[in-house]
């Protein structure tokens, strides 16, 4: 095991990753820019570096700045927590060129998934089930020819992209000249890589995603499914294990899918394989995301496994205790809590945090870096505290969640808070017959925006 880890990220997350680390009896080391001086994660780290001003590109982002906080500090090991530089096979490699251990996927299996052209190509050749299309970025005429024998509507979407962005709805084969000339050029600005491929838009659709660890002598564990698709604008708002959305023959041939493909893309460490269930029920491939993700606690929570724990213990060198399927208990959902105005579209609202009360109680989970007096920078996400609840079945889950948030008092900035319950008490969450439409159309007509 390492004697000292350099945690390369900030809010929640690092907050996650370093309570993980003194679990293991490993020393901390924070970095942070000058806008979070004050924060959480740098209080609870054994060392903080700063590593530059506010602004991400200039701080969290920038490599040499990052490992030369671990080099200085004497750090065996980085972890990347998720967004920033969790996904960079650049900084990966820079990490091992100074005998930093990455805790996460190689450099050449991150950069493979992170194209995902190249990511669909592997997966067909593991014979995993894809979204009709393209399959590969192709030309004009090329693409049109995919989108028609697909059918419309079709999504045009960047090789490069992530994160919801250089994504493109093309409703008719009329619009789809002017569609790709401007998915591409958008591309290009977005991502410096102007390539674009064609995948069929299902609809409605489910995503559902399957988390996995793998260690580094080729043993694999799957840890059941998310299921994510209370989405706003391809942003997950709320997620859960399991889906109501598959039965146990789908799950475990998800399951089994997913670990054949871990095996053939030679993978490690913690990942997760996300997928659409489309309106005939069949699942399909969309991307790979070789890190640690947002919504990891459901399946800590339905599993007992600390994923962050298991991935430490991964990039040290250790075997999993345990591979095959993951035992599982209970229903677990995840509430994400924005600083986000709901009233104005939705619009990032930073601010001073004036009061903080998080819920307490059985089966509850509260990951944040709020604290009262908390300011909440206008530099990076705008999530800000993940409340997490367990309960033996969906519906206990449901009202354990509800009297969780009913708790919850965060002043001083507008926040989410409101919206999740209205989801939480709709009719389509309650059945559990929901898609990644459902949170738009329910939207229009929520109680807590019609009072406003
Ligand atoms: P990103 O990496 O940018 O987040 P993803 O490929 O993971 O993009 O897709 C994000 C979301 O967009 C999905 O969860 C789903 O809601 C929607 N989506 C992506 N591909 C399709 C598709 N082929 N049909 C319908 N919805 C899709």
């Amino acid at each position: 095991m390492f004697s000292r880890v350099l945690v390369a990220n900030r809010g929640e997350i690092a907050v996650r990753v370093i309570r993980a680390l003194h679990e293991l009896g490993v020393e901390a080391v924070a970095v942070y820019s000058t806008a979070d001086r004050d924060a959480l994660h740098v209080a609870l780290a054994d060392q903080a570096v700063c590593i530059g001003p506010p602004a991400a590109a200039e701080s969290y982002l920038r490599i040499p700045n990052v490992v030369a906080a671990a080099g200085t500090t004497g750090c065996e090991a980085v972890h990347p927590g998720y967004g920033f530089l969790a996904e960079n096979a650049e900084f990966v490699r820079a990490c091992e060129a100074n005998e930093l251990a990455f805790i996460g996927p190689p450099a050449a299996v991150v950069e493979q998934m992170g194209d995902k052209v190249r990511a669909k190509e592997a997966m067909r050749t593991a014979g995993i089930p894809l979204v009709p299309g393209s399959h590969g970025a192709s030309g004009l005429a090329d693409a049109r020819k995919a989108a028609v024998e697909a059918g419309f509507p079709v999504l045009l979407k960047a090789s490069a992209g992530g994160g919801g962005k250089g994504m493109r709805l093309v409703p008719s084969v009329d619009e789809f000249e002017a569609a790709y000339a401007a998915a591409s050029t958008e591309a290009d600005a977005a991502f410096g890589n102007g390539s674009v491929y064609v995948e069929k838009a299902l609809s409605p659709a489910r995503h559902v995603e399957i988390q996995v660890l793998c260690d580094g002598a080729g043993n694999v564990l799957t840890l059941g499914e998310r299921e994510c698709s209370i989405q706003r604008r391809h942003q997950k708002l709320i997620e859960e294990s399991p889906s109501t959305a598959l039965d146990a023959e789908t799950r475990e041939a998800m399951e089994s899918a997913v670990e054949r493909a871990c095996v053939a893309i030679g993978y490690e460490n913690a990942g997760t394989f996300e997928f659409l269930v489309g309106p005939d029920g069949r699942f399909y491939f969309i991307e790979v995301n070789c890190r640690l993700q947002v919504e990891h606690p459901v399946t800590e929570l339905v599993t007992g496994i600390d994923i962050v724990r298991e991935q430490v213990s991964i990039a040290s060198g250790e075997a999993l205790q345990l591979t095959g399927r993951a035992p599982r208990r209970g229903h677990a959902i995840e509430i994400r809590i924005n600083a986000e105005d709901p009233i104005r579209g939705f619009l990032p609202a930073p601010g001073i945090v004036s009061a903080f009360v998080p819920p307490l109680g059985a089966g509850v989970r509260v990951d944040t870096a709020v604290r009262e007096g908390s300011e909440i920078p206008p530099y990076y996400d705008s999530m800000i505290a993940k409340v997490i609840v367990w309960d033996e079945t969906r519906p206990l889950a449901i009202a354990r969640a509800t009297r969780a948030l009913t708790e919850l008092e965060i002043e001083g900035i507008p926040t989410t808070r409101n919206v999740a319950l209205d989801v939480l008490g709709s009719p389509e969450f309650a059945t559990g017959s929901y898609s990644t439409s459902t949170l738009d159309e329910l939207v229009g007509r929520m109680p807590s925006l019609a009072l406003q």
